[in-house]
């Protein structure tokens, strides 16, 4: 039971309900309790009161009566002293001394005869025949005598001292608990008789007001209180004596006897009144509280959003009606807070990102939530081309996942959209066509959609598609919220449109829409962090149209604006896809040469625009020509920032205009006189092949295991008539900018063909020569059939014919040189990876294209011996090419202690000064012819 209530008193409603109805109960019936106590308490003291005096008036009459027995019982002893004096008689039961008292004599009758002073009124009364009743003695002495007179014998009274027993009864006798005491009423209030004691002070302050009256009084004895009741009995007129007051005294507990009795009846009763009470008020309590603190905690629930949890309250009252608003209430909230709160990620990533995809993810998985669709689509249409666009889709099967794919819009499906201002039920499978937008919805099966037009300013610029297997309904709710969420896409499709708008305002030009100054500057910058960076260095070009105000003076500003898209187009064809082009203003492009391996490739290309811009304009029916001015500004030499480095190319770009216009001049002056000797160079090498100035000089190549010369590389050399034998690491790279390095390279193979073709004629045991071929020859098509042609007119077998390439061009141009390298395999000729281990060195270079000869550069042939790294990538290139089936060559080979470790590694060739550096052609016949007859071993 406390366990029971302890559990419903701990909500604080239950707590006060049971506190209310316990109270309710227990105080009315605790004074209904307390005031009936009393009640019946005073009315027992009453009743006791009233029987006490009763009893005492009582017993007053009884002593009267026995008074009155006595006389006479005194009177017939006189009559007869015989029987008076036997024992046992009545007389003798009644008196303890009896006499009859002549004038002259005294007769005893029974024991020695009372001494009485007779005085004058007692004898007028015996003599008038009424008896006489005196007290004689003090305290325990005091005695009662009665006299009477005789009528047979007038003279003579008969006077007897009662016994007590006769007078006063037998205690035994008395009422239960009831003790009496007799007084004089009248002084000296002598106690004539007390069964049980009383307070004597007590008895005497007793007074009896009037004939019929009593008199009360109570004290406590043995801590018991005692109440007395006195009553006044009259003897004056019977027996001439003072009255006596006759006291009877009760203890209070005797009067309230029944008190008790109706106390442990009643308080009981009280008891198990509070305890039904209690136990009535737990239930209703329980009943009442249970279900509100259920309601209580729901509503922290909901407070701390939960909205899932729900109350179920099985109940047919109002509590049960409330339970279930509650929860309803908490469905409709919870769904509205996740709206909301969809709604308000979408705002945040509205203003945060311009990534629409992550607001298309969120409104789908809000859809997929909020409308028991079988798919949720949103398309959007490209803002430039409205003909495509995009579909996200959230499949059926997999909730979590957005896919995207993108498609074409035909002109039908806009115009059904653009008449669309509300959503709209589309069953696909009653329209003849379905819209391209439904696609995904359709191949997940479901043909019947709500589309939702995504409308921003008035033009629909997508759709959210809710489809179902089955035509279905959807709330108006569910309506609304589909709406709200297209809205919040259409913002955030305006917003990206005009973010875009606004970046391409802020960082392009409008008329060549070209990035402007300021998005160059940022190129710049970054270009810059990546050259401090990575150690590379890159050039501006400050481009400044020549004369440009005629044209607009003489054509018109409209003439003058083709002019300037025309000249930023043709610009944009001199530089790589990799490369800046940005129209600051007016007639200045500026252009930034990202990642240059020499400076100098920055002026081939500055030449490139001048002699593009040099060529004539078309404007409709006129014509015109401008010419351009170039400044070169390269960092990291002239300048730190984009501002530093587009002042040095301004610069240099005004000293172009001063020295005459239509040139490119240098920041740096070096630069400049660099550039003119390169001009030079290129000029001079463009007449070196008719002049016959380039020669072919061959490197031997020898078998390491027998010595023998089995190949030669064909080494390109420049007699210049001025600088003497120039490098072809000079050269060959100025020709390679150039492009002049086609028509060299053509030179150089038709040249090794017919050495060979004379060396084969004159029986030089040669296997081979190796033709280097540069990267630029692979971009012209034709290259094959050139080869073929050159090998073939010599009459020579493919084999003998080898092709040097680096791994620069597999890397950078693998896919366009594959079919190239695969049909000179296929002709028969070898090809040999050149300058190996320096570059990117992949093995799956080796494995894919067609290489017969690995060459290990000549860097790692150079440490052998001193570098343990270099032993152990020689190593591992001569292991992994032996295990591909390739020839391995070492390169630039010095030393004998490079060759013993070489042979060691099972080097297959050596190349280098230690057999010989590359001879002009007699010289190799001759040192080939040497060595064969000296059977020169190495
Ligand atoms: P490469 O193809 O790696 O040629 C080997 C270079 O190493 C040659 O320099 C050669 O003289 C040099 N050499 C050979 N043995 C030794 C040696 O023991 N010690 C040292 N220090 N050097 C040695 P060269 O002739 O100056 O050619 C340099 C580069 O120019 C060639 O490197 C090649 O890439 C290119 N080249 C030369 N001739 C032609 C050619 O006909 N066509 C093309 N496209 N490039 C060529
Ligand atoms: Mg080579
Ligand atoms: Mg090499």
């Amino acid at each position: 039971m406390i366990g029971f209530v302890g559990r419903f008193v701990r909500t604080r409603v239950s707590r006060r309900l049971f506190v209310l109805f316990v109270l309710s109960a227990f105080l009315p019936l605790a004074l209904i309790a307390v005031l009936s106590l009393s009640q019946v308490r005073s009315l027992l003291l009453e009743q006791g009161e009233q029987r006490l005096a009763a009893v005492a008036k009582t017993y007053g009459m009884t002593l009267f009566e026995r008074l009155l027995l006595a006389s006479d019982v005194a009177a017939a002893a006189a009559g007869n002293p015989a029987a008076a004096a036997g024992a046992g008689s009545m007389a003798a039961r009644t008196f303890s001394a009896l006499a009859e008292i002549a004038p002259d004599r005294t007769t005893a009758l029974i024991g020695e005869p009372p001494k009485v002073d007779l005085g004058a009124e007692a004898r007028q009364r015996l003599a008038a025949g009424q008896p006489w009743v005196a007290i004689t003695g003090e305290g325990a002495g005091v005695r009662v005598v009665i006299a009477i007179g005789l009528a047979q014998r007038p003279a003579s009274v008969v006077v007897g001292e009662l016994r007590e027993e006769a007078l006063w009864g037998l205690a035994d006798e008395f009422p239960s608990a009831t003790g009496f005491c007799v007084l004089e009423d009248e002084e000296p209030r002598r106690v004539l008789y007390c069964s049980e004691p009383m307070p004597r002070e007590i008895l005497r302050s007793l007074r009896v007001q009037g004939r019929s009256g009593f008199a009360s009084a109570q004290w406590t004895r043995d801590g018991q209180a005692t109440r007395a009741r006195a009553w006044s009995q009259f003897l004056r007129a019977g027996f001439g004596t003072p009255d006596w007051m006759v006291v009877a005294s009760q203890p209070e507990s005797h009067q309230l006897a029944r008190l008790t009795e109706f106390t442990n009846v009643y308080l009981p009763v009280v008891a198990l009144t509070l305890l039904l009470v209690a136990w009535l008020t737990v239930r209703q309590t329980r009943d009442i509280a249970g279900p509100v603190g259920l309601l209580a905690e729901r509503t922290r629930g909901i407070a701390n959003n939960d909205f899932t949890s729900r109350l179920d309250l099985e109940r047919d009252d109002e509590l049960g009606e409330l339970a279930n608003a509650v929860d309803q209430m908490s469905q409709r909230l919870g769904n509205q807070f996740s709206a909301l709160t969809a709604l308000a990620e979408i705002d945040h990533l509205i203003l945060a990102t311009q990534d629409i995809a992550q607001v298309v993810r969120i409104v789908l998985q809000r859809m997929q939530a909020a409308v028991p669709a079988q798919a949720v689509a949103i398309t959007l249409f490209d803002q430039d081309n409205p003909d495509q666009a995009r579909t996200f889709f959230q499949p059926p099967e997999a909730p979590g996942t957005m896919s995207l794919e993108r498609h074409a819009v035909t002109p039908a499906d806009r115009f059904l959209l653009q008449g669309m201002s509300e959503g709209t039920w589309l069953d696909s499978r009653a329209a003849s066509i379905a819209p391209s937008f439904l696609a995904n919805v359709l191949s997940a099966g479901a043909p019947a959609a709500y589309l939702q037009p995504i409308v921003w300013r008035g033009v629909a610029c997508g759709v959210l598609s809710l489809a179902y297997r089955d035509a279905a309904q959807l709330t108006e709710g569910e309506k609304q919220e589909a709406r709200e969420l297209a809205d919040r896409i259409a913002v955030a499709v305006g917003s990206q449109w005009r973010d875009e708008q606004l970046y391409q305002q802020s960082h392009f030009d409008p008329l060549t829409g070209m990035p402007n100054r300021l998005l160059f500057k940022d190129r710049v910058e970054r270009e810059i962090a990546r050259g401090q960076r990575e150690s590379t260095s890159f050039a501006l070009l400050f481009v400044d149209l020549d004369h440009f105000k005629h044209v607009n003076d003489s054509f018109g500003h409209t003439a003058g604006d083709k002019v300037l898209l025309e000249a930023s187009r043709r610009v944009s064809r001199c530089i790589r896809d990799s490369d800046t082009v940005a129209r600051l203003g007016g007639d200045e492009f500026t252009v930034m040469l990202g990642r240059l391996n020499h400076p100098q490739e920055a002026w081939v290309i500055a030449e490139s625009v001048v002699a593009a811009l040099s060529e004539e304009f078309n404007l409709g029916e006129q014509q015109c020509f401008v010419s351009a001015s170039v400044g070169i500004a390269s960092f990291p030499a002239d300048g730190g920032s984009a501002e530093e480095l587009l002042k040095s190319a301004d610069t240099a770009m005004y000293r172009a205009k001063a020295a005459g216009r239509g040139q490119v001049v240098f920041f740096e002056e070096k630069m400049n006189r660099e550039a003119v000797a390169r001009v030079t160079l290129d000029r001079d090498l463009r007449v070196a092949i008719d002049r016959n100035e380039l020669v072919l000089h061959y490197q031997p190549q020898v078998d390491v295991a027998s010595g023998r010369i089995r190949g030669a590389e064909a080494l390109v050399r420049w007699n210049h008539p001025k600088h003497g034998l120039v490098s072809p690491s000079r050269f060959i790279p100025l020709a390679e900018e150039s492009g002049f390095i086609e028509q060299i390279g053509r030179w150089i193979i038709e040249r090794a063909c017919a050495q060979m073709k004379e060396w084969r004629a004159l029986g030089l045991p040669l296997e081979r020569i190796s033709v280097n071929v540069s990267p630029r020859q692979f971009r012209r098509r034709g290259l094959e059939d050139f080869i073929r042609r050159a090998v073939e007119s010599c009459g020579l077998p493919a084999a003998c014919i080898e092709f040097e390439i680096t791994e620069g061009l597999l890397l950078e141009r693998g896919e366009a040189v594959e079919g190239p390298l695969l049909e000179l395999d296929r002709m028969g000729h070898r090809i040999a990876l050149d300058d190996f281990g320096t570059g990117f060195s992949s093995m799956t270079y080796l494995q894919r294209f067609p290489v017969h000869t690995v060459k290990i550069d000549r860097v790692f042939v150079e440490g052998l011996g001193r570098s343990a790294d270099s032993q152990a990538i020689v190593a591992a290139i001569i292991a992994m090419s032996h295990a591909l089936g390739k020839l391995v060559i070492a390169e630039g080979v010095e030393t004998d202690e490079q060759l013993a470790l070489l042979k060691k590694l099972r080097c297959d060739e050596i190349q280098g000064f230690l057999v010989s550096p590359a001879l002009p052609p007699e010289a190799f016949a001759q040192f080939i012819g040497s060595r064969v007859e000296a059977a020169t071993p190495i």
